[in-house]
């Protein structure tokens, strides 16, 4: 099981109009995809995300060189070496060598981990809701009610971006449109104090169909977050920039967080975000995987979240929602894998159990130029 070749694919799409959160306006997507074949041929792909000159030169000249006849079942030892480099790309790296071991065994990777609990995984619809026109709450509420045509049942929307009120009247807006029955997450990406999360709660105690309010406020302060998740009516979730499964653990020994949202990608690959949602398990906190770029790791995260034991033992629904990006994004048709009825069914093949889209990398490839504001 040598390593013989690594294949790397950095993709860019220039988008059409840009679309945002609180921290900004986005005007590109990029994804950057590996493929690492053996001596005996079988391959595995991986992904991560980053500047994409940065991710080239990291490993054309220095991750590739080590790995290239080394054993690819040597999963962890390699990660280990990588990770110390660019955690990043150790994710990649992860992902391409367990779907190498799954294959080699003949095995899916949710075989490979133990097995599924469910087949199928509730996915929740996730929007950028700013735009630079005028409208942009016109804008943010005709995009909901067509991804709701489209068999999506819960979405998540952002605020924190613009004033109060404006925010608010995008969200009242929205729940008339919704007769306030679409389960909605709130998204504020760390944009408020205390005081200024609290001017919610009047509203968040009167809507029932709230999941959760979603970093309302920096995550470096959890006795605040403490405060604040004692004061509202509604669960709060957070930490998809979190770097480690390690770093979850002051937030869940706090009981600072309704729940927690590891990110496969931000982290050193899928055995340590596995850990994370573990962890979250043990302790009693719920856990809803951050999921913004990548088809692939999104995959990879739905096999995860397939394969974690039930939070609860009352509802039907025993598993938390994973988050998927219903935005303008190429790259989301990598792996052709489509929701139906908010839920998505998962390949149960061998390895990852589908196809990527190869069309795709050939299309979208970055030309080396520029790109960045
Ligand atoms: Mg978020």
């Amino acid at each position: 099981m040598k390593i013989k070749k690594i294949e790397t694919f950095p993709l860019l799409h220039r988008l059409s109009a840009p679309y945002g959160d609180a921290n900004g306006f986005k005007k590109y997507r990029s994804c950057y995809l590996i493929r690492i074949t053996t001596e005996s041929g079988i391959d595995g792909w991986g992904e991560c995300i980053d500047w994409l000159p940065a991710l080239e030169v990291g490993f054309k000249e220095r991750i590739i060189p080590y790995l290239i006849g080394k054993s690819a079942s040597d999963r962890l030892p390699l990660i280990a070496v990588i990770q110390k480099w660019h955690r990043r790309s150790a994710a990649a790296v992860s992902m391409a060598l367990t779907e190498i071991a799954a294959k080699s065994a003949r095995l899916s990777v949710c075989d490979l981990w133990g097995g599924k609990w469910r087949d199928l995984v509730p996915v929740y619809a996730s929007f950028q809701s700013y735009s630079d026109r005028s409208d942009w709450i016109d804008h943010s509420l005709g995009l909901v009610e067509q991804t709701l045509a489209s068999g999506f049942t819960m979405a998540k929307v952002k605020i924190g971006g613009r004033a109060f009120q404006e925010d608010l009247s995008h969200i009242q807006s929205l729940q008339s449109m919704t007769g306030e029955r679409m389960p909605l997450i709130l998204d504020a990406n760390q944009s408020y104090d205390t005081a200024a999360a609290r001017k919610w709660e009047k509203y968040l105690s009167k809507w029932t169909n709230l999941l959760w309010l979603e970093e309302p406020m920096p995550l470096n302060n959890l006795p605040e977050y403490k405060l604040l998740r004692a004061s509202l009516s509604v669960p709060i979730a957070g930490g998809e920039n979190i770097k480690s499964a390690e770093q979850f653990l002051p937030l869940l020994s706090t009981n600072s967080l309704d729940i927690i949202q590891p990110d496969i990608l931000h982290g050193t690959g899928i055995e340590d975000f596995r850990d994370a949602m573990q962890l979250a398990r043990h302790f009693g906190v719920k856990v809803s995987p951050h999921s913004y770029d990548g088809a692939l790791s999104r995959l990879y995260t739905l096999f995860a979240q397939a394969s974690l034991s039930p939070w609860t033992k009352m509802d039907k629904e025993n598993i938390e929602p994973v988050e998927w990006d219903v935005m303008q994004n190429p790259f989301s048709e990598l792996v052709p894998l489509k929701p139906f009825g908010g839920h998505v069914s998962l390949p149960d093949g061998i390895g990852i159990g589908i196809e990527i889209n190869q069309d795709l990398l050939d299309r979208y490839r970055w030309d080396g130029s520029s790109y960045y504001e």
